[in-house]
């Protein structure tokens, strides 16, 4: 039974989500994937599943496209991070600019997902679950701050980095943002970690000290794990001058922009307002000077041999709202701000496109299908992602969970989303609810919840029931000054 809410949303029947689960056991997998999870219902089970919807359920890989077998040897990684790229301002994934061609030119030679989708739009929460292969309660980082405070990752929780530094690699990091300082906690296991020691740090200078990196790594007689991020793409947009002024606003983009209904305006948490002709040419911008410098990066590793037989994953930690939605950036649970770009290049392994949706903690198990890396079975045994490799599950039953941060809301309030083949599901902690057809509304445009109350229903307990089986422990230490002043300059200050 749905009845209608003082805030015009749907409630559901389920009721206020019960948060308080502190100490939940449990290792069941959120991307709902491993066989007897949830038996109950399948996508197929689920009111107005259409007979195409079902077929879409059986796809399954063809010869070539999945690795019998780990890639011989010990290859190098290297694993590229692109803050706030929202996936549809890629050519990959169907923008009409040019924004990308050396991420084009990539994805030809990549397995290249299609649906892929962080679990939070926020940065530290987002990379904490990449490289930790569980959901933002589970590592408990749910903010890079909130109400004056930083988290904190449970501490028996291995990154990626201390799995690939016991087992013998070099580990080097370059991160050009200060969320992802290293006093938040990952740079554990990197023996070197390059961070600015303010706010953040462009493009250029970031792949300079990116390619130092590269040269050290070559010289080492051990493989490499290289991780390099860049924050560009976040706001402001100030790209070089070559970028800010390479793309001007035609009736192309224009009819892109009304087809999703962008606000000609919106309002930053910092009174900033957002004007959207001139900031979708901005962040388009930002887009092709990190292209660019991307191309820099990898043109290096290739000229000096680090990057033959290498393993690479070049994926985004969240998009942007950029007015849509009448949002101009991220944190909230839009597929605008959760769905990103995420190709990975395997050596012996055929490029081809991935149509069902995945989530960014289900990274580190897919790469590590394809790594035979010494401790990764201790690693995995940590792990809630589901190994998007494997062959012997169904991935499209998959459940796809996101959430916001509690510094979205006044109230710390957290927004829920569960994806479930067409649908998506949208659940605060009141249990107000509302619900999107994907297929026939991708960009989240009409509510269809009250059309689809038995939908409503099961996700919404399907959401409830995940979220209890996640081990919750959220440490959080009060911020300094320094530390909310430099936040603040980013975007990030109060709740
Ligand atoms: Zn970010």
């Amino acid at each position: 039974m749905l009845d209608r809410n003082r805030r015009g949303g749907w409630r559901t029947r389920v009721g206020a989500l019960a948060l308080a689960c502190s100490g939940c056991g449990g290792d069941a997998a959120p991307g709902g994937s491993r066989p007897g999870d949830f038996a109950e219902p399948t996508p197929a089970s689920v009111e107005g599943a259409t007979e195409a919807n079902m077929a879409r359920t059986e796809i399954d890989f063809p010869d070539g496209a999945v690795p019998e077998a780990a890639v011989p040897g010990r290859p190098n990684v290297l694993i590229v991070t692109i803050d706030t790229l929202r996936a549809d301002h890629l050519e990959v994934y169907g923008y009409p600019r040019v924004t990308s061609p050396r991420l084009t030119e990539l994805a030809e030679a990549s397995v290249v997902f299609e649906q892929a989708y962080a679990p939070m739009a926020t940065t530290l929460p987002s990379h904490t679950s990449m490289f930790t292969g569980v959901y933002p309660h589970e590592h408990g980082v749910l903010a890079n701050i909130s109400d004056g405070r930083t988290y904190q990752r449970r501490e028996d929780l291995m990154t990626l980095a201390q799995l690939f530094e016991r087992a013998g690699y070099e580990t080097e990091a370059v991160v050009a943002a200060f969320p992802l300082d290293p006093q938040f906690g990952l740079n554990a296991g990197f023996r070197s970690y390059s961070a600015p020691e303010s706010k953040q740090r462009p493009a250029k200078a970031n792949t300079d000290e990116a390619l130092a990196a590269l040269e050290r790594l070559a010289a080492s007689t051990k493989p490499g794990f290289l991780w390099v991020h860049y924050f560009d793409p976040h706001g402001p947009y100030n790209p070089p001058y070559r970028f800010e002024v390479q793309f001007r606003m035609d009736d192309e983009i224009r009819a892109y922009l009304a087809e999703r209904r962008f606000s000609e305006r919106s309002q930053r948490p910092t009174g900033q307002w957002n004007e959207l002709e001139e900031g979708i040419d901005r962040y388009d911008g930002e887009i092709a000077y990190t292209d660019f410098q991307i191309q820099r990066l990898l043109k290096a590793a290739e000229k000096n041999g680090w990057l033959d037989g290498a393993v690479l994953a070049v994926l985004a930690d969240h998009g942007e709202g950029l007015n849509q939605h009448d949002v101009p950036g991220h944190g909230l649970t839009w597929e605008e701000q959760l769905h990103v770009p995420l190709m990975l290049r395997i050596p012996g392994v055929a490029p081809r496109r991935i149509p069902w949706p995945v989530s960014l903690v289900d990274l580190a198990p897919t790469l590590l299908h394809v790594l035979d890396v010494p401790g990764k079975q201790e690693f995995l045994a940590q792990v809630t992602g589901v190994d998007r490799f494997r062959t012997d599950i169904v991935h499209g039953d998959a459940r796809i969970l996101g959430q916001s941060s509690p510094r979205q809301s006044e109230g710390g309030e957290i927004r829920y989303v569960l994806r479930a083949d067409r649908w998506k599901l949208h659940l605060d902690e009141e249990g107000v609810t509302s619900l999107y057809d994907l297929d026939a509304d991708p960009f989240e445009l009409h509510d269809v919840a009250g059309d689809h109350g038995r939908v409503v229903e099961k996700l919404a307990s399907e959401l409830e029931a995940l979220l209890k089986l996640q081990r919750r422990e959220v440490r959080t230490l009060e911020a300094s000054e320094q530390v909310e002043a430099e936040l603040r300059a980013l975007g990030y200050g109060g709740k």
